[in-house]
């Protein structure tokens, strides 16, 4: 018999959460501020709020530590998710069903698992008079999955931002199929590029040499080579697919352009490809890979970044204080770990910007990731358990 949860708080809140539609295009977060209001009175946690968006709150929860000066710990998730359209759920997304001990719900992983394993850990711990020497902060931002650019980005150049003085932040990491948390210290940079074949154009009928088609063969089969050679290093690696793509350049052909008509050769085609740089790659060596692939695809062949993200701050995991207890933590709890670089971006690249570390962590194993997919949903085991993960990483993080 299914365990039932239908009376548990936590699952309450987590499904009341879940029920609050604050999803894109153009999100109202008045709703998610209520109830995180509400979450915040009943834990015993001061609120502050910011708009350094208009109409893109920011709701800060503190729990002032014994020695308040101390580097703060940040705990970062954001309130907004991914639309459901064109999606055939077998569900209403926005009404959290629970169903066999598992809840369906946009949101259910992505990401208001993790902010309410955060907020009910924090409540346990407040209840148990559990004493912290860091102050933590439970932040809940706005607009993650359109980029953070009227969210965290902004935040962070906020005098609010700096007051909470930083030292330390655990922000969302994925679900894991297998049996071990995944723990992410960086995120991969993204590199927008369009490569323009230019050459000789004319009758179809005819075999001109220098034509644009030729050069952009060469280009196309140049990252092609790329791309099959790090998915098969991804198939072999072993690792979970999210992770064992944070070691390899991510390369996808996403556009191409060029002709009018079938009988006329054009003078001009381009290929724009979708590149993903793990952060301890050369970013320049790559740059001249690229730059001497268009000149050996013939003359006239040229590349333009439409985004070129910079080389991320590095930073050490091991030489960060904080990670040791969050490491002996998960030892203790007999919980596997795997870590490695997020395959995509969120918010914690704007506090690594900063020189400050962050980490993705979620504690969501035996979840195959479904974020952003129809029925996305999470078993309520699953989320239990990251609770109790929370309410012992947090005080071990506190007192590092
Ligand atoms: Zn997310």
């Amino acid at each position: 018999m299914a365990i039932d949860y239908s009376s548990d708080p936590a699952v309450n809140n987590f499904r009341e959460y879940l029920r609050i539609a604050s999803v894109h295009p153009n999100v109202n977060y008045d709703e998610c501020l209520t109830f995180l209001r509400r979450q915040a009175q009943e834990c015993g946690l001061t609120v502050q709020e910011f708009e350094p968006v208009p109409k893109k709150p920011v709701l800060v929860m503190t729990w002032t530590g014994e020695e308040p000066t101390l580097p703060s710990i940040l705990l970062l998730s954001h309130m907004d998710v991914v639309p459901v359209a064109g999606q055939d759920w077998d569900y209403p997304p926005f009404e959290a069903r629970l169903i066999d001990g598992r809840i369906y719900a946009r949101g259910s992983q992505d990401m208001k698992a993790h902010a309410m394993q955060t907020i009910e850990a924090v409540r346990r711990l407040k209840k148990n008079n559990i004493k912290m020497k860091r102050t933590v902060h439970l932040c809940f931002v706005p607009d993650e999955e359109v980029g953070g650019f009227d969210g965290m980005a902004t935040f962070v150049k906020t005098d609010a931002y700096r007051s909470l003085n930083v030292g330390f932040c655990i922000d969302e990491g994925s679900g894991s199929p297998g049996d071990e948390i995944v723990v992410y210290n960086g995120a991969k940079s993204i590199w927008h590029i369009e490569v323009t074949c230019r050459g000789q154009s004319g009758h179809g009928s005819l075999m001109f040499p220098n034509t644009c088609g030729e050069k952009i063969r060469y280009i196309i089969d140049k990252f092609m080579d790329l791309r099959k050679e790090y998915v098969a290093k991804v198939a072999a690696s072993g690792k979970p697919n999210l992770l064992a793509l944070g070691d390899v350049i991510s390369v996808n052909l996403t556009m191409l352009r060029g002709g009018e008509q079938n009988n006329v050769i054009p003078d001009k085609m381009v290929a724009s490809f979708d590149l993903r740089l793990p952060p301890f790659l050369d970013f320049d060596q790559f740059e001249n890979q690229i730059k001497q692939w268009c000149e050996e695809a013939g003359e006239a062949v040229t590349f333009d970044f439409q985004q070129k993200d910079p080389k991320p701050k590095d930073f050490n995991l091991d030489e960060v204080i904080y990670w040791q207890p969050i490491k002996d933590t998960l030892d203790k709890m007999k919980i596997p770990y795997l870590v490695g670089i997020f395959p995509a971006g969120n918010d914690s690249r704007f506090v690594r910007e900063l020189g400050t570390p962050a980490i993705g962590l979620s504690p969501l194993r035996h979840t195959p990731v479904a974020a952003h997919a129809r029925n996305e949903s999470l078993l309520v085991s699953v989320f239990l358990e990251g609770i109790t993960v929370f309410e012992n990483i947090i005080p071990a993080m506190c007192n590092a």
